[in-house]
């Protein structure tokens, strides 16, 4: 279909093309809708019929934190595509929008983290971060230290690297074997207390964190990687004592920590780095989404200086895509940067999260909603066939979901048995009134099957 075709064409005739020639992940084969998604403007986007929508999501992907359509953006990516669009940046060649951007993203960051290797998105970052551990031991005399923990139910991507890490058995099945010397830990789901057999959860974690150590032998630990918070798990904050005692078991033991930031970073959570105050102290940082707020694909690697000069040494850090440091995308960075701080919106999300707690108190009362949790901007409704069981309600959060989006043109994303908000950060207190107005209507008509009972 030639450019002028698409412009022309209508939205059967885009609906009826898709289904013949795109290729779209997690899409089961009976889904044979579509929601074809043709502009944006702040919190709003418009699918092919002119149909307007209230994006509870950022762009159904825990992004867009400028908002969609900002023209400053648009006038970045052109005055840098018509200055210098691409060149490369492997061996000593460089551009001065990705030199910029490291420095920035260094200014940004936690004191002691201010080396950046620049990727695509997050599960480039997340190779390269586990890369980069086992390549720093092994220049320091442990070729051994292999192993990298993560956490069920922990997302990391799917190339074979991060999707080794993530913690989702139905990504891996049938496209096996992934990498050998991974190893999934217990996740901190506290609404699941069941899962502790009866203890304090960061006493059982630590305990089984230890064992599984010893197990391994520490010494052949290179990294535990893990979210701050975790996202895909249906917007799990940890306990207060998590990471910090997580931290220092693992630095006993010379283990590298990576935090996971793709989904945090950049304000989602209410702060530039979720990290930095959850006293996780990582020696890597992994970010992507909000680096651009989804304006171009790019992620970045943030590193311990003595991680970065480790890996760079003697020959090098053989690793490197064609599209490290692409000059538009880093411009885009940079403006989206500029546009986050001008703004205010890193403050903003929890300003945005408040609303969103408000205007959801009594959904939190209903009988199929187990737990809502709001970390900054990020909300996670976790619906249950009952609250006294917590058995999860997985139908329940896609009907909702296809409800929302349907019915009161509201869009939300289901993960198992939890609705996900992760608007953009520029919300403002009508839409996310509207937002929740209509996700408490819509639960309040749940059945104990997933079910909705009618209007
Ligand atoms: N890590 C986390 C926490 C994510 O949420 C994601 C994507 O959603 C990734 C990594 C993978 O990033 P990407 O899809 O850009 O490869």
């Amino acid at each position: 279909a030639s450019t002028a075709r698409t412009q022309s064409m209508s939205a059967a005739e885009l609906e009826d093309l898709d289904r013949r020639h795109l290729i779209h992940p997690h899409q089961r084969a009976a889904q044979h809708e579509r929601h074809v998604m043709v502009r944006g403007e702040g919190c709003h986007v418009w699918d092919a019929h002119g149909t307007r929508y209230l994006d509870m999501t950022g762009a159904a992907n825990w992004l867009a934190q400028v908002g969609h359509g900002r023209p400053e953006l648009a006038e970045a990516a052109a005055r840098q595509t018509s200055e210098l669009e691409y060149f490369t940046s492997f061996d000593v060649y460089s551009n001065d929008k990705s030199i910029l951007l490291a420095a920035r993203i260094a200014d940004l960051a936690p004191e002691g983290l201010d080396r950046v290797f620049l990727t695509n998105g997050g599960s480039e970052g997340v190779d390269t971060a586990i890369k980069a551990a086992r390549l720093f031991h092994s220049r320091r005399g442990e070729p051994d230290r292999t192993w990298i923990i993560s956490r069920r139910f922990g997302y990391h991507g799917v190339t074979y690297g991060a999707g080794s890490a993530s913690g989702f058995d139905h990504l891996q099945f049938g496209a096996g074997p992934f990498l050998p010397n991974f190893e999934k830990v217990t996740p901190p789901l506290p609404y699941h207390r069941e899962m502790y057999g009866g203890e304090d959860p960061t006493d059982f974690l630590l305990r089984e964190l230890e064992e599984t150590l010893a197990r391994i032998g520490p010494d052949k630990v290179a990294a535990m990687i893990g979210e701050p918070v975790m996202g895909g798990a249906g917007v799990v904050p940890p306990p207060d004592d998590y990471w910090p005692r997580v931290r220092e078991l693992l630095g006993r033991h010379g283990i590298l920590l990576i935090a996971d930031e793709v989904v945090t970073a950049f304000g989602r959570t209410g702060a530039w780095f979720d990290s930095a105050r959850r006293g996780m102290a990582p020696d890597m940082i992994v970010m992507a989404k909000g680096l651009t707020s989804g304006y171009a694909p790019l992620g970045a690697v943030l590193m311990r200086t003595d991680i970065g000069d480790g890996i760079t040494e003697d020959q090098g850090f053989a690793h490197g895509f064609t599209y490290f440091g692409h000059a538009a995308s880093c411009a885009i960075a940079l403006a989206n940067l500029d546009l986050i701080e001008k703004e205010g919106l890193v403050d903003r999300a929890r300003q945005v999260g408040e609303w969103l707690r408000d205007g959801l108190a009594s959904a939190a009362e209903l009988p199929h909603v187990g737990e809502i949790r709001v970390v900054g901007a990020m909300v996670g409704i976790e619906l249950v066939v009952s609250r006294d069981t917590r058995e999860p309600l997985f139908a329940g959060a896609g009907a909702a979901t296809a409800e929302l989006r349907d019915v009161h043109q509201v869009i939300t994303r289901d993960y198992g048995n939890t609705i996900v908000l992760a608007p953009p950060l520029v919300l403002d207190r009508d839409d996310a009134a509207r937002a929740t107005r209509a996700i408490t209507e819509v639960l309040a008509r749940l059945d104990g099957d997933g079910g909705l009972r009618p209007r």
